[in-house]
């Protein structure tokens, strides 16, 4: 992959999860057949009035790609630069943060070495990592792979969880490379993870039976997860996302719609798919209101695209490379703001339609 094409599919992968994140987010924990009610036809953003913001998705992604950016992917580096990442992400107070990502953090403010720190979960933290990952290392597998352990053991220690996220990463490199194969990125799965691998084989590869008998993304996740939704579980998540992408490998649109309409854990699964689908179609292929919908700041799309040229130079030239700050200050008054409105948003799901 060249390096002009690599640039264009993070920014695709980093934008195209961000935009994800944010139109799932206000519809998060709530039932799909509520979130019916709820949700605009056509989906457009709805945070705030006609604006959308970002979650934990999205600020894992873009710590994550500043980590391999000034480190050039060198793991043991990485995994300290992350874990640091992480450590000033917690101390912004994020409204949304996983409980298992949560403790871990806590456990490196104590002292905890990176290889130490996580905590036993199968939940979805290490998939919000795991996209642009794959986009930036796919060309060489077994650096994929340690970057993938590393990001995912620093908060969970679940082999599950560094499957899944492996899932998400070589999904990501695959559409990248304009391919849409679970079934043979299941293969990769089951040679370097063995037998832990099985039970999310055998979800992928119902995910993909269904998505070719053209049952909807939300049908197969009614099927799989029952009435609550996607959860919060990394296979779940996961094979939902295969379905999605599988379902519309070159259709950012359709693909984040289906997404969404599955209702549960709506922002995580979004952004999954709208990393890889994205690291397909780059930014021209994402609805351009949706892009503009977004207001977020200092993580802001701009700042996104900035971060992906950074990580692609890093990777043409082999070297580290700085990436732009997002600056601590800011980003503990921009979590005050978010705080807020995500209260709102609570109090508002106490009244109907229910
Ligand atoms: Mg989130």
């Amino acid at each position: 992959m060249g390096g002009m094409a690599r640039q264009e599919a993070l920014t695709g992968c980093l934008v195209g999860g961000a935009v994800g994140d944010a139109l799932g987010l206000p519809l998060e924990g709530i039932p799909p057949q509520r979130a019916r009610k709820f949700r605009r036809s056509p989906l457009r953003h709805a945070l705030v009035g006609r604006w959308g913001m970002v979650s934990d998705d999205t600020e894992h992604a873009a710590m994550t790609a500043a980590a391999l950016a000034v480190t050039a992917g060198e793991p043991f580096l990485f995994t300290r630069r992350l874990a640091r990442s992480l450590r000033g992400w917690l101390a912004s107070l994020p409204a949304g943060c996983g409980l298992a990502t949560g403790r871990a953090i806590l456990k490196l403010w104590l002292g905890f070495p990176p290889q130490r720190s996580g905590v036993w979960s199968a939940g979805n933290g290490p998939a919000m990592r795991a996209a642009v990952i794959g986009v930036a290392w796919g060309d060489q597998p077994q650096q994929t792979l340690d970057l993938v352990r590393a990001s995912s053991v620093l908060t969970h220690r679940d082999p599950k969880a560094t499957v899944g996220a492996h899932a998400v990463a070589l999904a990501a490199w695959q559409a990248a490379q304009g391919v849409c194969d679970p079934v043979a990125l299941g293969e990769t799965l089951r040679a370097d993870h063995g037998g832990v691998a099985e039970p999310l084989l055998e979800l992928i590869e119902r995910a993909v039976a269904s998505a070719d008998a053209r049952q909807s993304t939300p049908e197969f996740c009614h099927a799989l997860c029952g009435k609550g939704g996607v959860t919060g579980f990394i296979d779940h998540t996961v094979a939902v996302a295969m379905h999605a992408w599988r379902a519309f490998p070159e259709d950012y649109r359709q693909a984040v719609e289906g997404a969404v309409a599955c209702g549960g854990d709506t922002d995580t699964l979004a952004a999954v798919v709208g990393g890889i689908v994205g690291a397909r179609v780059g930014v021209a292929g994402i609805p351009m209101g949706w892009c503009q919908g977004v207001r977020d700041w200092p993580r802001s799309l701009g700042y996104l695209t900035r971060l992906a040229a950074v990580l692609a130079s890093s990777r043409s030239l082999g070297q580290p490379v700085v990436p732009p700050r997002a600056v601590w200050l800011f980003c503990f008054v921009r979590n005050l703001v978010f705080l807020a409105i995500v209260l709102v948003h609570g109090f508002r799901r106490l009244l109907p339609p229910y």
